[in-house]
């Protein structure tokens, strides 16, 4: 493959199935959108059961081999594909920029360096992996426990972070001996397709890693109705992982579901200011507001309320809207012109919510882009926590803000909600950060901070922002299945 090819405009991305770049069976395709511009500009595989049946038996025949390999030869490959993304970097943000929208400096310092980071961390995680044993005094026992691989798995990512939540997913998959089935979303399918000629070039073996390109409903809904596909590790949204679920819990399959957010961030007067200011223009606005850890309901305490607006209004206007390519910019574009609409409605109804547009709320017409999909970074002032504004995932460049008048009512507000993903808290008092550490019910909890990433760490939400935990050794347990091992001595 021609690595610089997806700077052309008539780029036709294939599945990569044991270790070679095939188009669809069927040949059906799909458009890929430039979203800074509005423009096809390239083909995706909208591959069938088929296509996922060919991916499910490369990989269930390279899996007699891969699970027989050394922790250190399967961390030894992993190293490699990390490196290879780092030599790659450029290109890599490049496509991953032109293919979502995000700015090009977000996916050169975020998006490119996170995907490497995941494969190395996955790879020196494997060789630190171990399970329990248990001396049964009184029974004359020793019970310990086999972690194997479960086999062949299915790996489902979304469009806002693609590379970094793809390889999120298939780096423990591999690390841990298993063979995978993956899809990226196919509305950002590019660095995926990308990813498969670096697997060659690491020396992956062919079947390792298989990537199937297509529709959730057609290629995702196959690879989850799979019979003998054992698990599924999906991200993306909530309604999405419901509909998995509904065909994969029945078919007895180990499931990951890490899904929609509408994190609270909340604000006390007691907390570094300046620190609090500039975290939350990010947390609120980084790739477009399109991070399911965007901090999308702003609470404050009522003591600085007026403050805050007025200074938050004002570092939001100096942000710069602009074609993602460019290197001076905060704000690309959003992902596709369905998404832009969607966001669009939420702020046409803020109205009639009770809402207040204190900043923002029109698409922007960048120049020399006139068609691609831009919107103002837009803040609402809302009144009631119920309303659909505070309520509904936006996923996009809207946050709300209200005041709070005390640590009950803040804490009220926040786990008001039926997501639980995460939160992030402004204080310097240690009793209140104790307090709403226990009691808040999200996954995550950012005190002083956002965003700040220990790979170690478990990562995954309450309520309907999932079931199960990734990261760290939460994410090896999940790709491999416990066996007891029970030797009684004489
Ligand atoms: P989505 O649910 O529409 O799609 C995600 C992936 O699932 C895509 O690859 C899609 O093709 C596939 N898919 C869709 N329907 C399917 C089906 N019936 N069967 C199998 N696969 C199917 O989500 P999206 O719009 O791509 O991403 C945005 C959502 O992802 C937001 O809700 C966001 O909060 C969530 N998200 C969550 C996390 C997290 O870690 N919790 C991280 C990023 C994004």
């Amino acid at each position: 493959m021609n690595k610089t090819a997806f700077k052309t405009n008539n780029m036709k991305i294939q599945n990569y199935i044991n270790g070679e770049f095939v188009n669809p069976i069927q040949d059906d395709w799909l458009e890929n959108y430039n979203p800074a511009i509005g423009e096809v500009y390239g083909q995706t595989p909208n591959s069938s059961i088929e296509d996922v049946e060919k991916a499910y038996q490369a990989a269930a025949t390279a899996f007699l081999s891969w699970r027989q390999t050394t922790v250190v030869e399967r961390s030894e490959i992993l190293i490699k594909i990390a490196n290879l993304i780092l030599d790659k970097i450029h290109l890599l943000a490049a496509a991953e920029s032109k293919d979502n929208g995000k700015p090009i400096g977000l996916a050169t310092e975020i998006d490119i360096p996170r995907a490497a980071a995941n494969f190395q961390f996955f790879a020196n995680a494997i060789t630190q992996f171990s399970s329990e044993a248990h001396e049964s005094i009184g029974m004359h026992a020793v019970n310990f426990t086999l972690r194997q691989p479960l086999g062949v798995v299915g790996c489902i990512s979304p469009w806002n972070l693609p590379l970094y939540l793809f390889t999120w997913k298939i780096a423990p998959a591999i690390a841990a001996g298993n063979c995978v089935v993956a899809k990226p979303s196919e509305i950002t399918p590019m660095t995926a397709f990308l990813l498969g000629d670096i697997c060659n070039e690491a020396g992956l073996p062919k079947g390792v890693l298989n990537i199937v390109h297509g529709l959730g409903n057609t290629t995702g809904k196959a690879i989850v109705s799979h019979p003998n596909i054992k698990a599924i590790s999906f991200t993306g949204g909530t309604e999405t992982g419901a509909q998995i679920a509904r065909i994969a819990a029945p078919m007895f399959k180990k499931l990951s579901l890490e899904l929609g957010g509408k994190n609270p961030n909340i604000i006390f007067q007691d907390c570094n200011y300046e620190k609090m200011m500039a975290a939350t223009v990010r947390s609120s606005f980084t790739n477009q507001g399109q991070i399911c850890l965007c901090g999308s309901r702003i609470l404050v305490e009522k003591t600085i309320y007026a403050q805050f607006k007025n200074d938050f209004v004002q570092r939001v206007s100096d942000l710069i809207v602009g074609n993602p390519s460019a290197e001076n910019i905060n704000i690309g574009a959003l992902v596709s012109k369905a998404h832009l609409e969607k966001v669009k409605f939420y702020i046409d109804i803020a109205a009639d919510e009770g809402g207040v547009i204190l900043f923002g709320g029109n698409k922007v017409v960048v120049e020399g882009s006139e068609h691609g999909y831009y919107l103002q970074p837009t803040v609402i002032e809302v009144a009631d926590n119920k309303c659909k504004l505070n309520q509904e995932e936006i996923f996009g460049p809207v946050v709300t803000i209200m005041p709070f008048n005390s640590d009950a009512e803040a804490l009220h507000l926040a786990n008001e909600s039926r997501y639980g993903l995460s939160a992030t808290l402004w204080t310097n008092n240690l009793n209140r950060t104790l307090q709403f550490s226990k009691e808040l019910q999200t996954g995550i909890v950012w005190v002083n901070s956002w965003m700040l990433r220990d790979l170690r760490t478990p990562f995954g939400g309450q309520k309907d922002s999932g079931v199960g935990r990734e990261g760290g050794f939460e994410a090896l347990r999940f790709f491999t299945e416990p066996k007891n091992i029970c030797i009684q001595y004489e």
